[in-house]
């Protein structure tokens, strides 16, 4: 089974259609949980499989860093591994390689880079990045990109872009030669995307999205957002982008975003997203409702029997009160995590699904309408503060990964002893 895209319904600019893999079929518009150590934090798998995930995403550059290849090699993959039977997404590793300003090099060759877990030295290539994502078997694969901040000037911006699409052309020559092989091998099919990039330049987005769409990628991702511009130049990017993507095959939005967010790329025509916000936000004690979002730490809610959200239909909702919720939060216990984690994930998809709904009935933009009035009725979007929530989440973690990094470092030197564990994104 190759991989396919079928669109089924057009609406209003949004898009309905089947991604057929190799592990099975997605329906679009899909949001993909991120499972970036090969777990989606604080949910198992048969949570995932009850809440409707669809597709998950894998972490390249922390898998390869731990549990590392010789177990992928040994599980024949990360499907095997994680015992996760439906389709897997993994980024190329740029993203958390190029987070790193001051534990990395580049060259036109690829990313030299300092690993956290052991200190050592590894290079990751255009080449290199495929080579490990055939090794953990996703179905849908990244070629590696240069992701640089959006605030970057035009000049560092076009120059990011332009050894993106030379290392895109070499990714795509790796694919082609493990493809042959593994075709050999009656090994499942895995699909590439390219990543347009440009920041926050239209002639830069155009130009990168009219290159990369010469060649034969199965899919295209749009890249170098959400990572520091305002929500008016994400969409209007996100637009300029899909206007040039060709209509049969999917496009994603990477690392966005909230539920407004993810409402606003449908409407110009992106059919696929992932984010860490619904399980990090859920670590806070905040959750996505169909009255925006509740911020449970709030004093309001310590006697509050309510669900979360009376219409939501998820086991949280159904079993527990906000206070409780919030008790669990305020002593950081796992359940609490837990339990949020999955309300915010079951929203999440339910939207998804709602908005596909909507769009086979071409009454995208009615519900579009409904739902955002439906955020704003009851405590609002939150979306100035979610925005900068989200920047400031990545910007932590990574802080927390090089101070991982520098951990080891100094236990390599011999003056620290004791393991540090790391959470990272
Ligand atoms: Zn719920």
């Amino acid at each position: 089974m190759k991989f396919s895209f079928n669109l089924t319904k057009q609406n209003s600019g949004a898009r309905a259609g089947e991604i057929q893999t190799a592990r099975g079929l997605i329906k679009t518009p899909v949001f993909m949980p991120v499972g970036t150590l090969a777990t989606v934090k604080s949910l198992n798998q048969t949570d995932l499989n009850k809440l409707g995930a669809q597709i998950i995403l894998g972490n390249t550059y922390h898998l390869f860093l731990r549990p590392g290849l010789e177990v992928f090699k040994s599980f024949n993959g990360l499907h095997k591994f994680m015992n996760w039977q439906k389709p897997i997404l993994t980024d190329s590793g740029g993203f958390q390689i190029f987070s790193l300003p001051r534990a990395r090099t580049i060259s036109e060759e690829g990313a030299v880079f300092q690993s956290y877990v052991d200190g050592l030295s590894h290079t990751i290539s255009p080449e290199k990045s495929i080579q490990i994502q055939n090794t953990i078997g996703s179905d849908i694969m990244m070629v590696l990109d240069e992701c640089i901040n959006s605030t970057a000037d035009e000049s560092r911006t076009r120059e990011a872009m332009e050894l993106t699409h030379r290392w895109a052309l070499r990714s795509l020559n790796e694919y082609k030669k493990l493809l042959i092989y593994d075709q050999d091998q009656g090994k499942p099919y895995q699909a590439l995307f390219g990543i347009v990039q440009g920041g926050v330049f239209k002639n830069l987005r155009k130009q990168s999205a009219e290159f990369l769409t010469q060649h034969e990628f199965s899919g295209f991702s749009i890249g170098g957002l959400a990572v520091g511009e305002s929500k008016r130049q994400r969409e209007e990017m996100t637009e300029v982008v899909t206007e040039l993507l060709p209509v049969n095959k999917p496009r994603y939005l990477m690392g966005v975003g909230t539920p407004i967010d993810l409402l606003e790329a449908i409407r110009r025509g992106v059919d696929m997203f992932d984010c860490i916000i619904p399980t990090k936000m859920a670590q806070q004690g905040n959750a996505y409702t169909s009255g925006g979002l509740v911020k449970l730490t709030h004093s309001n809610y310590k006697f509050s029997d309510e669900p979360l959200d009376s219409k939501c239909g998820c086991s949280t909702c159904a079993t527990y009160s906000r206070s409780y919720l919030q008790h669990l939060t305020k002593c950081r216990e796992v359940l609490g995590w837990h339990l949020i984690s999955y309300h915010n994930l079951y929203y999440y998809h339910r939207l998804m699904e709602a908005a596909r709904e909507a769009i086979l009935k071409e009454r995208f933009m009615e519900f579009y309408s409904k739902t955002l009035s439906g955020w704003a009725s009851g405590e609002g979007l939150g979306q100035g503060s979610l925005t900068v929530r989200g920047a400031e989440t990545s910007e932590r973690l990574l802080g927390r990964e090089e101070a991982a990094l520098n951990h080891v470092k100094k236990k390599n030197r011999g003056l620290l002893v004791s393991e540090m564990t790391l959470e990272n994104s």
